[in-house]
Formats: C-alpha cells, structure tokens, sequence
C-alpha cells in the first residue's frame, strides 16, 4: 500500500511540473518599464537584437529551444507572441517560410503597425540569376548566413536601423551596443580565422548542408548527408558516394548536429570507422544551452575547434 501512494504521489508531482514547464513555456516576456517588445524566429537572431538592445528591449522567440527549425510552423500563440510586438525580425524566406504569412496574420490579429525586418538578401532568391552561377560553389538559397560571423555583423546592422526606426530616443544606446558587438563579431572571425589557418584537409562530412557559408569564408568544403535542410536526406546512392569521398580524402570525423536525429552520420561513421564529433548549426540552442546560458559566441568557439580538428589543422 504504501508503494501505490508513494507512485500516486510521484505520478502526481510530476503532473505539476510538467503542467508549470508547459505553462511558463507560452508565457510571453513581457515589457515592464516602456521596452520594445521583439519577437525573433531564431536564436542567432535574439543573441543579436539583446546585445544591441540591451535593457531597451524584449525579446520573444518563436522557434524554441530544442525545435527543429526547418519544420517549424508557427501555432496561434505564436502568433499572438508576434501580434504584441513592435518588431518581428526574420532572416529569410527561404529559411522561415512561415514568418511573411505569420506577419500577416499578426497584422490581421491587430499588429497594423509592427515592423518586419529580413536581416539578409541571399543572391539568386533576391536578385536576378547568374548565367554562369556554379552549382557546386553557389549557396544563393542558403539562408545559414549567421555562421560567418560577417554576415552576422551585416544582420546586427539592420536590426539596429530597426530598433532605431521603433525607438529613436534610445539610438546612441543601440548604435554604442552594436559598436561592441561588431568588435566582437570581427574578434570571432579573426580566432577562427587563426583556427583554421593551416589544415591538412579541405573538407567536412556535415549532418545537413547548414554550414555553406562559413565554409566559404575559412575556405572548405561541406560534404552533407542531407540537403539545405535536414528533412532531405540523401539516398542510397549517395550515401554510398559520400563514403567513397570520405575514404578518398582521409575524412577522419563526421559532424553531427544537436537537434536533428544522429541515425544517418551513426551508420556512415559505423561504415567509415570516423569519430562523430558535434557541430552547431545555431538555428535555435537545446534547452541545455539555453538554460546554461551558452550563447552564440560560445557555440561558436566550440564550432570553430570542432572543425579545427575535422580538419585536421595545426
Ligand atoms: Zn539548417
């Protein structure tokens, strides 16, 4: 008997926490004292808006922690989260398919006035195609721009004319903030430049091809077991060429990810006898990060060593 009311009571307790873990999710952060209210899609994108606001802001993110991102579709609360803010910052369509519609609809919902910020313009999606664009080299519809943490800095750059366009009493505070954090974001670039100066490899096997663009800026390659997005995993066949390439080339690890499933860069390390070793696409953080508090300079440090070794460089 007392077995069945110490599991009543387990099972009870546990009720409440998961009823108070599911409550304090949906809660909103809520401007208290005259802050401008932010709602984000991604994490890149709040780590960016809360250095540049600062306490002048509060942000929202939509996608939460842990969520796969490239599936996220947005629920009624999450509309509402961008219904109540003076700002919804995106980074492109062709990441957040979701977030014009999710615009609108706030908009319908009573949002008149918000303003919508995509913070990066991708070459063939924006502009007019290149005859001679290159297949192999071209990212055009890769919106993973914040893992070159320039392209970062070009992002930072429109949030801060946002946040300048919403709150122009606060602008030498955001415009002072976004100085710092562009010396940080150049003091980034410039370590993992140094990291990966001089390696003996010139490619990665990746988890999906996230990682494009700071392949193009420290110089190597990706080889992905899925596409752009983690949801296109590559078949048989070219699984089987990408093992060929890894035995080719040396390729000693393969690059997991923390969120999407591991069965697939499993198997090819099983078949390779490669060492998994994690790398961060930053879409959004775990929940473990998240609640110790690793933003996106540190992630990115971790990054920037976990290539250093998949690279294999001195
Ligand atoms: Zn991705």
């Amino acid at each position: 008997m007392p077995n069945k009311l110490t599991y009543l009571t387990f099972v009870l307790v546990l009720t409440l926490i998961m009823s108070v873990v599911v409550a304090c999710d949906r809660e909103l952060n809520e401007p208290s004292g005259g802050e401008v209210s932010v709602a984000t899609t991604t994490y890149p994108l709040t780590y960016l808006t809360e250095k540049i606001g600062g306490n002048r802001v509060v942000v929202n993110q939509v996608v939460k922690p842990g969520i796969e991102a490239h599936d996220f579709e947005p629920a009624p609360s999450d509309i509402r989260a961008i219904t109540n803010s003076t700002l919804f910052i995106y980074n492109h369509p062709a990441f957040e398919s979701w977030a014009l519609n999710a615009a609108t609809a706030a908009r319908n919902d009573g949002a008149e006035r918000i303003v919508v910020v995509q913070t990066i313009n991708l070459e063939s999606s924006d502009e007019d195609h290149d005859e001679d664009h290159d297949e192999d080299h071209g990212h055009d519809d890769d919106a993973h721009v914040w893992l070159n943490p320039l392209k970062a800095l070009e992002q930072s750059e429109r949030i801060l004319s946002a946040l300048i366009e919403v709150d122009p009493e606060s602008s030498r505070d955001y415009t002072r903030n976004a100085a710092a954090l562009s010396v940080e974001l150049r003091a980034l670039d410039d370590l993992i430049s140094r990291e990966l100066a001089n390696c003996n490899l010139g490619s990665v096997v990746v988890s999906h091809l996230a990682f494009g663009h700071i392949a193009e800026r420290y110089g190597f390659e990706q080889i992905g077991l899925a596409g752009l997005s983690p949801e296109f995993e590559s078949g048989p066949s070219q699984i089987a060429q990408v093992i060929d390439r890894i035995d080719a080339l040396g390729i000693k690890h393969i690059l997991r990810e923390p969120i999407v499933s591991d069965r697939l860069a499993e198997s090819v390390a099983a078949e390779t006898g490669a060492t998994l070793l994690t790398l961060h696409p930053l879409e959004v953080r775990t929940s473990a990060e998240a609640s110790e508090g690793l933003d996106y300079i540190d992630i990115m440090k971790s990054n920037a060593a976990t290539l250093h070794t998949a690279l294999g460089c001195n």
